[in-house]
């Protein structure tokens, strides 16, 4: 009877401090651009447009790149659509309900306040003339209903005009008035205005006013030819879009936008391992199963399968874990998490016989591809394809560098946090061709260049 007891003991003894927790993540609701903002802009536009000349710009109904220096999808997650049902219900261009009542534009959701404070900017998705621009407002809101919101407006010739809402304080680069061409650098993702976190609210008007609002997007809900040149798919699939290992009690953090601790380094013996994740599209009545793996590969622990708590579908949604787990030999280990079944993160992690451990390892390697201008005239880009979801070994924010440069001469050097970055066509571009180079940085080491080459003989 004893040898049967020995090992419940055991068990109670490890649940004291196993834990999980979580739960969906606001969006906003209360409207990107509030109603007194509303009318402020409405005059500003509808006086631009009576006194705007026939010598503009000719109009081009289309969108070149998306706004957003980033990957829909995995760092940048489009929440919310235009509202196309005009009573209280809900429909997207697509035909489901990503999107809130009356809403206008288009949210793109960063993950976070340590993503905007590296910046994640936001660009010009083609040609046109600056009308109005404001800047100097907190960046850092929570909760909606706040104005003003630091923002751009973008005059696109004909009838077309974008607005882009939410920037972080001061990035604004653009003033009312100024010639800004596509792929063209605006300003950074904030939190300004009307917002319950870091994201870009971008909305479309085909008149001078809200009532000509409308998604580009083409879809079963939204008949007709895209607004954009190169429509992207929409992520619909369950993803993990951030992932971080600690040791913390994450009960005692609020959760998305705010960043929690990460660690990445352990000590052999029993104790606390975690780690939370953001994610996308978790559907209804979801389990998961969490396992620490040895450096041999054998199971130290397996949590068995567990439940979200009879969940809903949340289309955003952050979760974590923390078990205590008898960490007895040095060497990789990895954190292994399964969603519906199917592994979503295999997570590496260190654990040594003493402190000091390694204080910091620099960021993976990326793996960068070019995405050549859609049309002539458009900008060309670059994203970072790889790694997805676990792109430092410590956990840390990663950020890149981009360096372009055209034939000799540099172009472009930005260092941000979003996985894609541009140049405009339109630059004096020489025929020597373009090479960039990618490096990731996690605040205090450079990890390895990439560096990709495009000939624009060819476009
Ligand atoms: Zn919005």
């Amino acid at each position: 009877m004893l040898v049967i007891f020995v090992p419940l003991v055991l068990l109670t003894i490890q649940s004291v401090t196993d834990k999980f927790g979580g739960g969906g993540i606001a969006s906003n609701e209360s409207g990107c651009i509030s109603l007194t903002e509303r009318k402020r802009i409405q005059t500003i536009v509808e006086e631009f447009h009576a006194r705007k000349g026939q010598s503009d710009i000719t109009a081009n109904t289309k969108y070149q790149v998306y706004p957003i220096g980033g990957l829909i999808g995995t760092d940048i997650f489009p929440n919310n659509y235009v509202d196309l049902d005009t009573t209280s219900g809900l429909r997207d261009w697509d035909c489901t309900t990503y999107t809130y009542n009356g809403h206008l534009g288009i949210d793109f959701d960063l993950r976070g306040f340590v993503e905007q404070e590296i910046g994640v900017p936001v660009f010009a998705p083609k040609d046109g003339t600056v009308v109005e621009v404001d800047d100097g407002n907190f960046d850092h809101n929570v909760y909606g209903d706040i104005q003003p919101g630091n923002h751009v407006i973008l005059y696109h010739g004909g009838n077309q005009y974008s607005l882009y809402w939410h920037f972080r304080r001061g990035t604004i680069r653009v003033q009312a008035g100024d010639q800004v061409k596509s792929g063209e650098e605006l300003g950074q993702v904030g939190s300004s205005g009307s917002s319950t976190g870091p994201h870009l609210h971008f909305e479309s008007w085909a008149g001078p006013g809200s009532q000509f609002a409308y998604d580009p997007h083409s879809g079963g809900c939204n008949l007709g030819s895209s607004g954009f040149v190169a429509q992207q798919p929409v992520p619909r699939q369950f993803g993990v879009r951030k992932f971080a290992l600690s040791m913390v009690d994450f009960s005692r953090f609020p959760g998305p936008p705010y960043e929690m601790p990460n660690a990445a380094n352990y000590v052999v013996g029993s104790g606390p391992v975690g780690f939370y994740i953001q994610a996308i599209n978790l559907p209804v009545n979801s389990n998961f199963r969490v396992r620490f793996l040895r450096p041999n590969g054998t199971v130290a622990f397996d949590s068995g399968t567990g439940t979200f708590g009879s969940n809903p579908f949340y289309r955003q949604s952050w979760w974590w874990w923390r078990y205590t787990v008898n960490l007895n030999t040095a060497g990789a280990w990895t954190a292994e998490l399964s969603v519906n079944g199917v592994a979503q993160v295999t997570a590496p992690f260190n654990v040594g016989n003493a402190y000091p451990l390694n204080s910091n390892l620099p960021p993976y390697k990326p793996s960068v591809a070019i995405i050549p201008p859609v049309e002539a005239g458009a900008p060309l880009a670059v994203q970072v394809v790889a790694p997805d979801i676990v792109t430092d070994p410590d956990y840390d924010v990663v950020r890149y560098r981009y360096v372009w440069r055209n034939g000799r001469t540099i172009v472009r050097d930005v260092t941000h946090a979003g996985r894609l970055d541009m140049v405009p066509a339109k630059l004096p571009w020489k025929s020597q061709g373009w090479t960039v180079t990618v490096t990731p940085y996690d605040g205090m080491a450079w990890g390895q260049s990439t560096t990709v080459v495009w000939s624009n003989e060819a476009r």
